[in-house]
């Protein structure tokens, strides 16, 4: 799963390519939407949820005001799950990645944007995008973080292991593998350990938030310092490595979903991480 900041790049990159601008052709290569058309329809905003992108359109004006029921206002919805992309070009420019991945085309006077594999497609009326987004808790990175809001979704499973909480996204959201595994290193306690056991909550959201907002410009992605200058992460895929404060090997390991449906690595250093 992506982590909040790349959706947060990929929508700013997306907005400042196309907001304001008119749609001259669209193709979605989706079955549900391949008769949609949304030539002429202008996009207001392209904004990050958590980990979903919205991106908002306005239709043009009625020719025959009063004549039309269908919504005036749409959101393409897109989920970027495991593998997926959107990419900008200029007008005709030449893809970097395989076509038949192509999903969504969207072009404009001035560029071209195309997502590539996304997992999830689906274009609804603006006014229905509660209905996707409504079930998030507190945006990491959006303009109405509540920090109180998010440590009350957490305790409110207080037997849930941490690491798990921290990428459930009705909880909080923008967490991806990276951010849960460093923030528990930061905060030095084993993602295993239940939400109620952890001694600064507050702490360990914060420190996901902070990594996360330091993480928003370009570059290769690090949570060793916001002057660091090199790439890297402290115990996220680095098992065998050397624990960078205490030298004992970082281990990798798996963390089920409580329910037992879902396993995801973590990585971890026994030695500064204590699972008690
Ligand atoms: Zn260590």
């Amino acid at each position: 799963m992506p982590e909040g900041d790349s959706i947060w790049r990929a929508a700013t990159r997306l907005n400042a390519a196309l907001a304001e601008q008119v749609i001259t052709a669209s193709d979605f290569r989706v079955p549900r939407f391949a008769t949609l058309n949304l030539e002429g329809w202008t996009m207001t905003e392209v904004v990050p949820r958590g980990k979903h992108l919205l991106m908002r359109l306005v239709g043009p004006a009625d020719e025959e005001p009063g004549a039309s029921r269908k919504p005036r206002e749409l959101t393409i919805h897109s989920h970027l799950k495991m593998e997926g992309s959107w990419m900008v070009y200029p007008p005709g420019g030449r893809w970097t990645k395989p076509g038949h991945t192509a999903r969504c085309v969207l072009r404009t006077a001035s560029a071209d944007a195309v997502g590539f594999s996304l997992g999830i497609l689906e274009v609804v009326p603006t006014s229905e995008e509660d209905r996707i987004v409504g079930h998030l808790g507190p945006d990491l990175l959006g303009p109405d973080w509540d920090e109180e809001e998010a440590l009350r979704r957490l305790q409110a499973e207080p037997d849930v292991p941490i690491g798990y909480a921290l990428l459930d996204q009705r909880k909080l959201a923008g967490i991806g593998n990276i951010y849960r595994c460093e923030a528990c290193f930061l905060s030095g306690i084993h993602p295993a350990l239940p939400v109620v056991s952890v001694p600064d909550l507050a702490k360990t959201v914060n420190d996901a938030k902070r990594l996360l907002g330091e993480n928003l410009g370009p570059g290769l992605r690090s949570t060793l310092g916001p002057r660091a200058m090199r790439p890297g992460y402290w115990v996220y895929g680095r098992a065998r490595q050397p624990c960078r404060r205490c030298g004992t090997p970082i281990r990798r390991d798996v963390l089920a979903a409580p329910d037992g449906t879902e396993e995801r690595d973590i990585y971890f250093c026994p030695r500064c991480q204590p699972r008690h």
